[in-house]
């Protein structure tokens, strides 16, 4: 019975060490998975501003197609001026050249307002570049890091399930499921320190005769409150 007692300690001190470095172990996969998301989060602003940028550039493109168009157009009226008549059709093409010349300014406008627009964009691009690469920068240093971290866990992790197979092995089948419910179901505590006749792990009283019978380290006993595996500090 005391080395059943002795056993189970055991098995929860591992048990405890093997949740704490899967605590451990989850906490640098979220650190690893914050930096993917983050360089996702900035790449796809990067994504956004160059397809913005391309579309301006389509625009500006064509406008200035069509601007060299009209400009060659107000060049073949003009150079038909000399060879006009009458004074009519003189007053009309030069009005049509006047429309001509100012709808075109209209388009340079426009332009210079697109590279304008193309020029603050590509500011803006330049800064997400430089974010994305600082992530990057910090992620590969604190990345090679937590890899390292987590395999150095995972081999600890293998050394304590190996130990704690060995100590299980030891353990009544029905005990060890016993344990494993109380474990899950009282975080990580499944067994309790009784000392002056109350349960340390709810901190209830214990019925006097339950407590006399656990200090003779006869028999596993359950507390009646929490239901936790109940051991006694023995003095040897
Ligand atoms: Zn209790």
């Amino acid at each position: 019975m005391k080395n059943k007692m002795n056993l189970l300690r055991d098995l929860q001190e591992i048990d405890q060490e093997i949740s704490a470095i899967e605590t451990t172990r989850h906490g640098y996969r979220s650190e690893l998975d914050a930096f993917e998301a983050d360089v996702v989060r900035v790449q796809e602003m990067l994504d956004q501003l160059n397809q913005e940028v391309a579309q301006l550039q389509q625009t500006e493109a064509e406008l200035q197609q069509g601007l060299l168009k009209e400009q060659d157009n107000v060049r073949r009226v003009e150079a038909r001026l000399p060879e006009i008549q009458t004074q009519k059709e003189y007053v009309a093409v030069l009005k049509e050249i006047d429309i001509a010349k100012k709808s075109n300014k209209d388009v340079e406008e426009q332009m210079r307002a697109q590279l304008q627009e193309i020029s603050v964009l590509e500011e803006d691009i330049a800064e997400k570049e430089g974010e994305l690469k600082a992530i990057q920068e910090k992620s590969e240093a604190r990345g090679a890091e937590l890899k390292q971290l987590l395999t150095e866990s995972e081999a600890m992790l293998l050394k304590r399930t190996q130990t704690r197979e060995s100590v299980a092995a030891a353990l009544p089948a029905s005990l060890l499921r016993k344990y494993h419910t109380l474990f899950k179901r009282r975080g990580g505590m499944a067994l309790a320190l009784a000392s002056n006749g109350a349960c340390l792990g709810c901190n209830m009283q214990l019925p006097p005769q339950q407590y006399n019978k656990l200090l003779e380290v006869a028999e596993i006993q359950n507390c009646p409150h929490c239901n936790r595996i109940l051991y006694v500090e023995v003095d040897v």
